[in-house]
C-alpha cells in the first residue's frame, strides 16, 4: 500500500457517511420522526393541521396520514415511516404507538453506541428483546369473539379516541360492530372477515350524528334516466358486466348506405336489438340493474317503460360487493340472464344527498357486505370520522380474527417493561443492557400518556410500577381523569395485534437501522429531469 494512490470506486460527488456519524444521523432522523407524532397520542393527543404544496389542508391526529403527508426524504426517516404504513395496512390502528417506540428504541441504543457496546450486540438483545415482549403480551391478553359485542364496541371506542369525532363516538361504535357482525363468517371454526365487505363512504354534509349504517350497498351513482322509479320497495336486482348497447362495429368494416331507406332499416334494426336486449332484462324478473357497463339511450327508454331502474358504469367493486350483498350472481352476458341470477333487496332508493344523488341498496337479508355512510359538516369533519371509522372497524376486524385483546393505556406496555427487567437478569452479559434498554423504551407509552395529562408524570409511572408489582396487571393511566385506573374496568381495551404488530415493526425497523454504518448517496443525475423536452421520458408522448 505503501505510496499507493487512493482508489476511487464512486463516481465523483458521491455523498458517503460512515461509522458513528452514519449511525447517529439516522438515528437523529428517526427521532425526528418519531417526535412529531409523539404529540399526537391518546385521548389527549393533540391534532395536527398539515398544508400541502398545494394549499389543500389535512387536520389529523393519526400518525400514518401525518407522515404520509409531510413528504420525509431522509432516508432513515422514510424506514420510520414505512413502520407506520404496515402497522396501517396489518392493523389499521396503533401507528403513533409504533412509530413512538421506533424512535425510542433508536433513542436508547444511543446510550448504548456511547459506551461502545457494539451495534451487532444491541441487535442481538433487543431481538431477545422482542422475543420476549410478545411471550408476555400473549400471556396477559384475554380471549374475545364475535359475539361479544359490548367488549367490541369498547375496543371500537379506544380506536376512536383522541380523533375530533370523538363526540360521537359511542353510536359509530355502535354502528362499526354491527357492520363487522354482518360479514363475518365462520369457517372452520374460524371467524373469516374480509375487510372490504364494509365500505365505509363519505360525504359531506349533515353532521356525524347521521352516519348511518346500510344493510347493502351506498352507490355514488344516480339512476340514469328521469322517468325511471326512484324508490323500489322488493327490489329484484340484476348484476350485469355487459353494455346494453349495440356493439361498435368491431373490425374495420365499413358500413355502406347508398338510400334513405337503408338508413331508416339500419336504425330499425338497431332498437330492435336494443328492444330484444331490453326483453332478456325484463324476462329475468328484474326491476333493477345495475351496469358495469353502458347503458344505451334507447335502452334506458326501454327499460324506463317497462318500470325498471337502472344504473351505469357502476364500479367493479361496487358491483361485486352488490353481489355479496344480495345474493345476485354478476352475468357478463345478457343472453345469459335468468331469474337465478337475481338478488334481492327491501329497498333501492336514490336520494339526494348534500346535493348530489347516491343510490342505496337498503335492508338486504342477510347481507354479505355492508356500508356505511360517514356524514360531518365539514369536508375536515367528515374525513377525520371516516378515519375514524376505518380505524373502529379494523380495530374491531384484528380483535375478532386474533380472538385476543389487552388493557390500553400504558397498562400492557408496563408489564412488559417490567418482565423484560427480570428476564435481563437472566441473560446477563452486554445483552442485558439492551433488554433493559427496549424495557426502558416500551415504557415511552405509557409516559407520554402520562404526561398528556398535565399531572406530574413520574409520579404517575411510579406508582402505576408499584400496581403492576402487586399484580394488577390491567391498571393503566386513566388520561382523561389523570390518575391510574384499571383499564378493562373502564372499557379502554384494544386488539392484541395492535401490541404485537407495533413491537414487531419497531423493533425490526429499529435494527435495521442499527446495522447501518455507511451511508452512499448517489448524486442527483445530470441533464433534463424525466418527463422534459429531451429527456427520455417525454418522448413517449410524440409520435406514433
Ligand atoms: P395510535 O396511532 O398508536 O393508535 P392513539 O392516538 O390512538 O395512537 O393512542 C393510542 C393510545 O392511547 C393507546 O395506548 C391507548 O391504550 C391509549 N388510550 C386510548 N384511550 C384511552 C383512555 N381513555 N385512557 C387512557 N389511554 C387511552
Ligand atoms: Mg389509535
Amino acid at each position: 500500500m505503501n505510496g499507493a494512490q487512493p482508489i476511487f470506486i464512486l463516481p465523483e460527488g458521491t455523498l458517503r457517511t460512515t461509522g458513528r456519524d452514519a449511525q447517529s444521523q439516522n438515528i437523529a432522523a428517526a427521532k425526528a420522526v418519531a417526535d412529531q407524532v409523539r404529540t399526537t397520542l391518546g385521548p389527549k393527543g393533540m391534532d395536527k393541521m398539515l398544508v400541502d404544496s398545494i394549499g389543500d389542508v389535512t387536520i389529523t391526529n393519526d400518525g400514518a396520514t401525518i407522515l404520509k403527508e409531510m413528504e420525509i426524504e431522509h432516508p432513515a426517516a422514510k424506514m420510520i415511516v414505512e413502520v407506520a404504513k404496515t402497522q396501517e395496512d396489518e392493523v389499521g390502528d396503533g401507528t403513533t404507538t409504533a412509530v413512538v417506540l421506533t424512535g425510542e428504541l433508536l433513542k436508547k441504543s444511543e446510550l448504548l453506541l456511547d459506551q461502545d457496546i457494539h451495534p451487532t450486540m444491541i441487535v442481538r438483545g433487543y431481538r431477545l428483546a422482542k422475543a420476549k415482549a410478545l411471550e408476555v403480551v400473549m400471556k396477559i391478553s384475554d380471549d374475545i369473539n364475535i359475539d361479544d359485542t359490548e367488549m367490541l364496541e369498547k375496543i371500537a371506542m379506544t380506536a376512536m379516541t383522541g380523533k375530533s369525532s370523538e363526540a360521537a363516538r359511542e353510536p359509530l361504535a355502535k354502528l362499526a360492530v354491527q357492520a363487522v357482525k354482518a360479514v363475518t363468517e365462520v369457517r372452520n371454526g374460524k371467524p373469516v372477515i374480509d375487510k372490504s365487505d364494509v365500505k365505509i363512504e363519505k360525504k359531506q354534509g349533515g353532521s356525524i350524528d347521521d352516519t348511518e349504517l346500510i344493510k347493502g350497498i351506498v352507490i355514488d351513482k344516480e339512476i340514469v334516466h328521469s322517468n325511471m322509479p326512484k324508490h323500489i320497495k322488493n327490489a329484484k336486482i340484476a348484476l350485469l358486466d355487459a353494455a346494453l348497447e349495440v356493439k361498435e362495429t368491431e373490425t374495420s368494416a365499413e358500413i355502406r348506405i347508398t338510400d334513405p331507406h337503408q338508413l331508416q332499416a339500419f336504425i330499425e334494426q338497431e332498437s330492435r336489438m336494443l328492444k330484444d336486449m331490453v326483453k332478456k332484462v325484463v324476462d329475468s324478473g328484474c326491476n333493477v340493474v345495475f351496469c358495469q357497463k353502458g347503458i344505451d339511450d334507447l335502452a334506458q327508454h326501454y327499460l324506463a317503460k317497462a318500470g325498471i331502474a337502472a344504473a351505469r358504469r357502476v364500479k367493479k367493486s361496487d358491483i361485486e360487493k352488490l353481489a355479496k350483498a344480495t345474493g345476485a350472481n354478476i352475468v357478463s352476458s345478457i343472453d345469459e340472464l335468468t331469474k337465478e341470477d337475481i338478488g334481492n333487496a327491501g329497498l333501492v332508493e336514490e336520494l339526494k344527498i348534500a346535493g348530489e344523488e347516491m343510490i342505496f341498496v337498503r335492508d338486504c337479508k342477510d347481507p354479505k357486505a355492508v356500508s356505511i355512510l360517514v356524514r360531518g359538516g365539514t369536508e375536515h369533519v367528515v374525513d377525520e370520522a371516516q378515519r375514524a371509522m376505518d380505524d373502529a372497524v379494523l380495530g374491531i376486524i384484528s380483535a375478532v380474527e386474533m380472538g385476543k385483546f389487552v388493557a390500553g393505556g400504558g397498562a400492557v406496555e408496563i408489564e412488559i417493561a417490567r418482565k423484560l427487567r427480570e428476564y435481563a437478569e437472566t441473560v446477563g452479559g452486554r445483552e442485558q443492557l439492551a433488554i433493559n434498554c427496549f424495557a426502558e423504551a416500551i415504557e415511552i407509552i405509557p409516559r407520554t400518556l402520562a404526561e398528556s395529562t398535565g399531572k406530574d408524570a413520574i409520579d404517575l409511572l411510579v406508582n402505576l410500577r408499584t400496581l403492576h408489582e402487586k399484580g394488577k396487571t390491567t391498571f393503566g393511566i386513566d388520561v382523561m381523569n389523570g390518575e391510574l385506573a384499571d383499564m378493562k374496568a373502564l372499557g379502554v381495551i384494544e386488539p392484541l395485534k395492535i401490541k404485537t404488530q407495533a413491537i414487531k415493526s419497531a423493533s425490526e425497523a429499529a435494527e435495521m437501522i442499527l446495522r447501518i454504518d455507511d451511508v452512499i448517496k448517489s448524486r442527483a443525475p445530470s441533464g433534463p429531469p424525466p418527463g422534459m423536452p429531451g429527456g427520455m421520458g417525454g418522448m413517449e408522448d410524440y409520435g406514433e
